[in-house]
């Protein structure tokens, strides 16, 4: 049987099938259309693509994606709330719904145990608890996923900044149990957000 498969191709599909929500067959869809367009998407993409790998990055004070050409948001003074999220694509869920103004951390995960706790686990909880305590924040909204690692975290975070004198309120329970933030609807989003509560240690 002859083989006419291009390797060029063939890398091109196996690449772009990695990407969330594209199989197989529609990475080849799209591969085709950019080599049918190659002035017009292939040059413009090869060039940002190579942009954002050269200068996007994470904060590695609130975890947010930064350019390195410019501050990063977490740095201006401009809103006394910090929303605490697992991840970016959670909070570009929120961000969406326009229900909340005002800054972003972002952990980069939860805690699942306790021995997790004292590693940190590579989450940005350490960076979270100096930058409250350096700044005129006046709540910390935890954002966290009800699932129990998303609990242990949050309840880990406001034990944390227990001695400071910020407000530390949970979204409310509105959020179905081992409800990912990123996969919730806005109009339970939005009740969670305004019938947030302060969170009890016990
Ligand atoms: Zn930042």
């Amino acid at each position: 049987m002859a083989d006419n498969s291009v390797k060029e191709i063939d890398d091109l599909v196996k690449i772009i099938s990695r990407l969330p929500g594209l199989g197989p067959k529609s990475a080849k869809r799209i591969v085709l259309k950019l080599i049918n367009n190659r002035e017009e998407l292939i040059k413009p993409l090869t060039n940002t693509l190579a942009q954002v790998y050269k200068k996007v990055v994470r904060c590695n004070i609130c975890g947010n994606l930064k350019s390195l050409d410019s501050d990063c948001t977490c740095t201006s003074k401009t809103y006394d709330q910090i929303c605490v999220v697992e991840n970016i694509a959670d909070m570009w869920v929120i961000q969406n719904t326009g229900i909340y103004k005002g800054h972003y951390h972002i952990l980069g995960g939860t805690l699942s145990s306790f021995e997790n706790k004292k590693k940190g686990n590579g989450l940005l909880i350490e960076s979270l608890i100096n930058r409250v305590k350096k700044s005129s924040v006046k709540e910390v909204i935890l954002a966290t996923s009800a699932s129990i690692e998303g609990e242990t975290t949050s309840h880990y975070i406001s034990d944390s900044l227990k001695d400071s004198k910020v407000k530390i309120t949970r979204l409310a329970k509105g959020v179905p149990v081992g409800g990912e933030i990123e996969f919730l609807d806005d109009g339970t989003l939005f009740s969670a957000f305004k019938n947030r509560a302060p969170l009890a240690n016990d």
